[in-house]
């Protein structure tokens, strides 16, 4: 079974309209989201209703929750705040339902998935380091734990010098992000398993970054939102 992942969509409907021409080429069997499907981006309905359609398999991030409960955008800088409060006031009342209904955690063929880390997914922790990682192994039910969150492409592995994943070993990928890159490439991000090879791909690919940042600008949103797009940090 192939499966593809994808995280982090942002609001951005261009990226993931072109993520998933790819992944309709690639002729995968399932998908799944890792969540954040809104925050930042200009099109958050549009995002949430494809996503719906797409696949059961929907993680809840913290974009996502946000953008139905405003007290919890503590941590948020000024502009993710504002992007929540704007996301919060475009999404329709059943995309909020669906979004309040969005579990944590999945555990599917032999794999496990979360949004930012296997150790309280609730709180949001960043897996940025290998040693953030190493915190991690113990909490995951499966070897492999697909995450998203920080928008940087990783593998992790228990052997720090590991970065291809074998079997029998424990790994945390991070797939990357589809609406918002932000390891200073800004090709949009994720990734493909293979469950029978046991083999993981990362895909990067150029979507276009003008008319997603043109509909930023033009939903008032922080212009610096609409910037960032085209250097991916
Ligand atoms: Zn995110």
């Amino acid at each position: 079974m192939r499966i593809a992942i994808i995280s982090d969509i942002h609001s951005n409907l261009e990226a993931l309209n072109r993520a998933l021409k790819e992944i309709e080429q690639e002729k995968v069997d399932e998908i799944v989201c890792l969540g954040d499907i809104v925050g930042y981006g200009a099109n958050p309905n549009e995002c949430v209703d494809i996503v719906k359609k797409l696949t059961p398999h929907v993680l809840l991030g913290n974009h996502d929750e946000a953008a139905i409960d405003l007290t919890k955008t503590e941590s948020f800088n000024p502009f993710a705040r504002i992007a929540a409060e704007w996301t919060g006031d475009t999404l329709t009342q059943e995309n909020k339902g669906y979004i309040a209904g969005l579990p944590f955690t999945l555990e599917r063929n032999d794999l496990y998935f979360v949004h930012a880390s296997p150790v309280k997914p609730e709180d949001w922790n960043y897996i940025l380091t290998p040693s953030d990682a190493a915190e991690n192994f113990h909490a995951m039910p499966s070897d492999v734990c697909f995450i998203g969150h920080s928008h940087v492409p990783e593998v992790f592995g228990e052997d720090l010098w590991t970065r291809n994943i074998v079997k029998g070993e424990k790994f945390i990928v991070n797939v990357g992000s589809i609406g918002q890159p932000r390891d200073g490439n800004p090709k949009l991000s994720f990734g493909i398993f293979d469950t029978e090879l046991w083999s993981y791909r990362n895909l990067r690919l150029d979507y276009d970054v003008e008319l997603a940042a043109f509909k930023i600008r033009k939903a008032g949103l922080p212009k610096n939102l609409a910037d960032r797009l085209f250097v991916g940090k």
